[in-house]
Parts: C-alpha cells; structure tokens; sequence
C-alpha cells in the first residue's frame, strides 16, 4: 500500500445504500459502463481502502480519474450522499506521482504551469496564432503528428479556435460606469481561459452590467481563481492562486484601496466553473490562518453574474431596450417565428451552485425567444476542466452525445454559461445532425439590446 493510501481517505460514504438511483445522471458510467466508473462503485472502492481491504493503486486512481467532478450524482441522489465532498477529499491523494504513468503526470504539470496564468497561455497562443484553419493545420492533422501522446495532443489542438486580437490583452477600464443612475457597484473576475479563449463573453457582460445601471471594476493586476487545479485535488497551487486574486481585488477595493474607492455588492463572475471555486474559498483557504478570513469574506460576495442580474432584476430601461435577435435567415424573430434557443446547463452551475432557473428567466425577457429543453440536460457534456485534455477519448464521446442532444431540440442558438462547456460544444457541434451556433447569455442579451447582429468564435 502506498504512504497516500495508509490514511483512511473518508468515511463520509457510510450513508450510500448502494440504490443506483444516480447511475442515469452519471456520465463517465454512460460511456464507460463499468460499476467502478459509477459514483457507487467509487464509493465502495473508498469503503474498501478505508477498511484496509484495497489498495489506492494506478487502476484504483484510474476509476477516480474517469470521473469528470461534474456533481450530477449529487443532484440525484435520494439518499443525500455528497460524492463532491468525497471527491474533494480524496483527489489530492491521487496525485502522488508513482499513481500515474510519467507522461499523464508530465502532461498535468504542463497544464497546471500554462492554464492558470494567462500571460503564458497567450504567449504559447501567440507563437499558434494564425495556425487556426490554416492550411499547415491541414497538413498537421494528416500527418498522424497529432496522435502522439493518447490523443491529448490532438484534443489540445482541436479547441484552438481562431483567436481575436482582443484575445491577448485585457482592454478593460478599471471602472465602467453604470449607464444612468448607479444601482449597485460590482467587481468582475474575468476567468484565466474565458478572457483568451473567448473575450468577446467579458466584453457583453461588462455592457449589459453597466447598461443595467451597475458599475463595475475590473482589477487590471487579476489572474487564475484557480478553478482548474481546484478541480484536480492541487490544493498548494489552489491556495496561493486564490490568494493572488483576493489581493489583486483588494488592492483596488480592499483595506488598500484607493481613498474614496467605495466598497463592492458583489464580485461576479461569467464562466461557471470559476464561480464555483470562488465561493468555495472559505473552505479552500480555512487551513491557511492568515487566509482564512479573507477567503470567507471573499466567498461570501462571489455571485455568478446570472444569478446576480436574476436577483436584482433587469433595469427598466434595459428591459424596454430590449429587441428581438435575428434568426437564421436573417429576419428578426417574431410572435409568429420566434428564436428558439437551448439553455445548457454547466455541471458547475447547475449541480454545484444550484442555479437553474436564474439564465432561463433573463434570456425569456428577450422578446420573441422559445426556450427549448434537452432531453439530458443534466448530463456533463465531457469538458469537465482539464477533462477533455487529460481523458480525450471519454470527453469526445460526451460532447458527441451532448451536441447531439442540443441538436435535437430543434433550437437555433445553444446559450451556454461556461467557456469550458461552449469551447467542448462549439467542438463537437461540427458532428451533429443539424449543428447550431454556441453563445453566452450575455452576448445574447447584449446583442438583443445593441440590435447588433450575432457572432461567436469560429469552430475550430
Ligand atoms: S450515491 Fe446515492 S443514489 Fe448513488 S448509490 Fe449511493 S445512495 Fe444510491
Ligand atoms: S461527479 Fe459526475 S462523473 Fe463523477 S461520479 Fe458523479 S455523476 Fe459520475
């Protein structure tokens, strides 16, 4: 037995009865099939190497790692079970590096050194810029070249999308006024990924605040919530992320502040996985005494920007503003043709924050939309953070079935709240029997409201 597995990992599985109730919604036991790929069969695999019945050895961690952290269990379960809380405690003992082959641990620590930091990941994305759709991708993707490394080479190369210049600098104010009388005054975290890989979400979301009537600050110095290596069980490298963010915002709107700066209703966020983590901050950091507080403090004002608009209401004269979005042929939709669009819903907001109705609700205050649902909508659609990098052949057979199943519905747009999630889609949409474009809520809304025409990234 390994030094990691001496320990008992948790005995907080004790009240699973074994029912299988949350088999349906689990979706690495839809691709894989196998009892151990399921949250029961994982929590009996804990039960047995806490009781010193099995090792944590490389297949044990094998079954751990085919599991997407996506929460859906939770959702499901009659029993109450918190398999996030499980999980949360246990994968920070599967990264000893004698539990994974070299290259999956080599290829974690390149993530884990690039994702978070959003200098670097621009850097390497620079040297790549023009690569997207070019023709020695063309030539690349027949080499084979690609296929070197299990297909996370491949699945790294297929998210590239064609990538703006705004993708490479942040050109945000530090303020942004609210448009007519202030109403409420919120900071903005912009997420390490979304503000490279799609920038055009921050850029909708900080216009559809101010329009609303909010002020919002945007600390210029801001890296990584550190949602990626919270999601992986790297609690150092977690800790001293979230502490650069709290300080980052502080320095603008904390004890440090500029004189007169005013204090924050909220700290918002767009990608759902940040959010998340962040409001897991008390938790993340109680260990760090001189962290503690501040990260509760923190957590405490964290906000996806969905549910914040949700709960203070769209401004009246932003409602008024309001127009409806252009369908497919061009025409604005009407009473008689509305839009339809398919609300998707991220693991991270849905299961781990609760939030559902909140982005249904804005997006119908679009005049002319019909919402249209899923059939599996609360199935993880295979990006799952690192996921789709470090599993690329289960991640791949979840966004088939997920773009399918948004396929199906008939709809003209998907609105998808995480950059993640839209990133996996947009990938796998190419596949579906009649793909559709991928947006934020936000872009939706403030396209609604310039009367400007929709646009997303290009798909890879
Ligand atoms: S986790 Fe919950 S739903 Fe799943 S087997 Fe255990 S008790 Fe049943
Ligand atoms: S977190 Fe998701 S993938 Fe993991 S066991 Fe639960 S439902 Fe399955």
């Amino acid at each position: 037995m390994t030094s990691s597995a001496a320990k008992p990992l948790t005995t907080a599985s004790d009240p699973c009865v074994h029912c299988g109730f949350c088999l349906p919604s689990c979706a690495s036991y839809r691709v894989l099939g196998t009892e151990m790929d399921s949250p029961r069969g994982r929590i009996h695999a804990l039960k047995a190497i806490a009781a010193g019945e099995l090792e944590l050895d490389a297949m044990v961690v094998g079954h751990f790692d085919s599991c997407l952290g996506c929460f859906a269990c939770v959702t499901a379960c009659p029993s109450g079970v918190r398999y996030d809380q499980l999980l949360e405690a246990t994968r920070p003992q599967l990264n000893a590096p004698e539990l994974r082959s070299s290259s999956q641990t080599l290829l974690r620590r390149v993530l884990f050194a690039l994702l978070p930091y959003p200098q670097r990941l621009r850097a390497v994305l620079q040297a790549l810029r023009g690569y997207a759709r070019s023709p020695l991708q063309a030539l690349v993707r027949r080499s084979g070249l690609l296929q070197l490394g299990g297909g996370s080479l491949a699945a790294m190369e297929r998210l590239l999308p064609e990538l703006p210049k705004e993708a490479f600098h942040d050109a945000f104010p530090v303020v942004t006024p609210a448009l007519g009388a202030r109403r409420y005054r919120v900071g903005l975290v912009l997420g390490c990924v979304q503000r490279v890989f799609d920038p055009a979400v921050n850029a909708a979301a900080v216009r559809v605040l101010a329009a609303n009537g909010i002020e919002v600050v945007i600390p210029p110095a801001q890296g990584c919530c550190g949602a990626v290596t919270h999601h992986q069980g790297e609690t150092a490298q977690t800790q001293q992320l979230a502490g650069e963010l709290i300080d980052s915002l502080e320095s603008v709107l904390g004890p440090g502040k500029p004189a007169g700066a005013e204090p924050l209703d909220a700290v918002l966020v767009a990608a759902s996985g940040c959010g998340h983590t962040m409001k897991a901050y008390g938790t993340i950091l109680a260990s760090q005494p001189a962290w503690a507080k501040r990260g509760s403090a923190f957590a405490s004002q964290v906000c996806d920007i969905q549910e914040f608009l949700a709960q203070v209401g769209l401004s009246e004269s932003f409602q008024a503003g309001l127009r409806p979005l252009a369908l497919p042929d061009g025409n604005p939709a009407s009473a008689e043709q509305p839009l339809k669009l398919a609300y998707h819903d991220a693991c991270h907001m849905l299961h781990g924050q609760g939030i559902r109705d909140q982005p249904r609700a804005l997006l119908a205050a679009i005049p002319h939309i019909q919402l249209r649902e899923a059939m599996e909508a609360g199935v993880c659609c295979g990006s799952a953070g690192i996921y789709n990098l470090v599993q690329p052949t289960e991640a791949a057979e979840l966004g088939q079935l997920k773009a399918a199943d948004l396929s199906a519905t008939g709809a003209d747009w998907v609105a998808s709240a995480n950059i993640g999630c839209s990133l996996q889609i947009r990938q796998h949409m190419g596949a579906a029997p009649r793909p559709i474009p991928v947006a934020h809520p936000m872009q939706l809304l403030d396209w609604s409201f310039r009367g400007a025409a929709p646009s997303t990234p290009k798909r890879p």
